[in-house]
């Protein structure tokens, strides 16, 4: 495939150290608080990416790291540690909120469909690791002691900056964070490896260390783990845009001054999801989890249909009503695979292949997930029998995984369902937006007013009234909608 590397700043066709064989590492999240859908979009974008490689016919080994420990506020070293921050938030213990957020990641990652990797590694887990790649950067002269921590030497690289031409003085410590700088580095845009000095008096979770005790800098963590899962050569690495400086910038940094060679080919970085008033973040208080989407009768994969309509490299801006046209359209999508007839025939392998052809010339241009959605409204026009059609949906699924056919199976039996209802009432028809126990009210309604009990009606009525529907009597039936 063609994909764009932001290490390089164009877009190449993609490469593996092994031939057929991807070492993929994405950035998890600091699991201090719920996720939000902006956080989600690099997920959905990267899960997409990996079931596209999938698709290709690759085999991926896919590692995430957790972050539980080690992350500060600022992204860089200044700030709060961010796991501490959510302890003391909710009153219970580092590792408590770890877990309970861990869980929570991962089932909004269920519900957008999004594929658990292969490897799931909690930063704490791995302290030892940490230790031998700072000892070995000690003992290479990339890493210095002083004030009580351990901190890369940027000097020491030929190049650091990879993913964009930084003004240094933007970056001036104190000016963008607003914070004091750190006297004990000798370059400002050193990083800390090896905190033993805490700035925090209740800092929790400490090990020991040739250096004293004390706990991980965020970056070394995603170097360390992607090299113990992934080997040392990485071929693509993932995250969010905001993730390329310091974090990135850093990993390869440390990365490759342990390693002493190149380390990761191909960097893939997801753009913002802004809001009407700027990026979506957790500090802002516009804070949209999966759940918040859920409470608000949206499907969570209405949201992942949503993402996939955009190109990850363009910001995406989300609103109500934006999320309201492609729910809408995600309904509408399934309803018409609902009505093909799933066993008309055989496949048209021939068909098939030419479509999927069509898909993999589409989206593995750049990770064009647009038009792979694209691909699924051609492959409803098809010109062939509707088991191609949805043989076609089915595969394009594979890499989209918008559940279209479970979807559509489930729209199927719920239709049957009514269908068989409105016969067994004596030919009395509902016809409304399929709820079942919304028809179920309006039938009572209606076995009410035969047996002439109009109290009782009234009282279905109104309590439909309620809940926003409303019934119009026709002959032989009664027609709902949501007003
Ligand atoms: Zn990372």
């Amino acid at each position: 495939m063609q994909l764009y590397n932001s290490a390089t700043h164009k877009k190449e066709e993609f490469t593996t150290h092994t031939p057929g064989r991807v070492e993929m590492y994405t950035c998890g999240p600091t699991v201090y608080h719920f996720a939000h859908i902006g956080n989600l979009r690099s997920y959905i974008m990267e899960d997409a990416l990996e079931k596209y490689l999938r698709y290709e016919g690759y085999d991926v080994n896919r590692v995430m790291n957790i972050t539980d420990v080690g992350h500060l506020s600022s992204d860089a070293d200044t700030g709060e540690d961010k796991m501490l921050k959510g302890a003391r938030r909710e009153h219970k213990t580092v590792m408590e909120i770890a877990r309970f957020y861990t869980d929570a990641f991962f089932d909004d990652c269920r519900k957008l469909n999004i594929k658990t990797p292969e490897v799931v590694q909690p930063a704490t887990g791995l302290i030892d690791e940490f230790i031998k790649v700072v000892q070995g950067l000690m003992d290479k002269g990339y890493a210095y002691f002083a004030g009580g921590n351990v901190y890369f030497d940027t000097s020491k690289l030929d190049r650091y900056y990879v993913f964009n031409d930084h003004d240094e003085e933007d970056l001036a410590v104190g000016v963008r964070e607003g914070v004091e700088e750190d006297l004990n580095k000798r370059n400002k845009n050193d990083f800390v490896l090896w905190f033993t000095k805490s700035k925090f008096e209740d800092q929790a979770l400490k090990w020991d260390s040739p250096w004293g005790v004390g706990y991980p800098g965020w970056h070394i963590e995603c170097s360390c783990i992607s090299m113990k899962y992934n080997g040392e050569y990485l071929d693509l690495h993932c995250g969010g845009v905001d993730n390329a400086f310091p974090h990135h910038t850093n990993e390869i940094a440390q990365s490759e001054a342990y390693l002493g060679h190149p380390w990761c080919r191909q960097w893939f970085h997801v753009h913002h999801l802004n809001s009407d008033n700027g990026k979506m973040s957790k500090s802002k208080g516009e804070f949209l989890t999966v759940s918040l989407l859920e409470e608000k009768g949206y499907d969570p994969l209405a949201y992942r249909f949503f993402c996939l309509q955009s190109h990850y490299r363009k910001a995406l801006v989300f609103s109500w009503e934006n999320l309201d046209n492609a729910a809408k359209a995600y309904q509408k999508l399934v309803k018409r695979i609902a009505a093909l007839k799933p066993a008309d025939g055989p496949v048209d392998q021939a068909v098939l292949a030419e479509y999927k052809a069509t898909f993999i010339e589409r989206v593995g241009n750049d990770l064009n997930t647009a038009l792979g959605v694209t691909c699924l409204y051609d492959a409803l026009k098809a010109d062939t029998n509707d088991a191609t059609r949805l043989a076609i949906l089915d595969s394009f699924d594979r890499v989209l995984s918008l559940s279209l056919l479970d979807k559509a199976a489930e729209l199927r039996a719920k239709e049957a369902a009514q269908a068989r209802a409105s016969s067994a009432s004596g030919g009395f028809t509902v016809t409304g937006e399929g709820d079942p126990e919304i028809d179920a009210l309006v039938l009572r309604r209606a076995e009410a007013k035969k047996a002439k009990n109009f109290a009782e009606a009234d009282r279905i009525r109104d309590e439909l009234r309620t809940r926003g529907v409303e019934i119009t009597d026709v002959p032989g039936g009664a027609v709902w909608k949501k007003i």
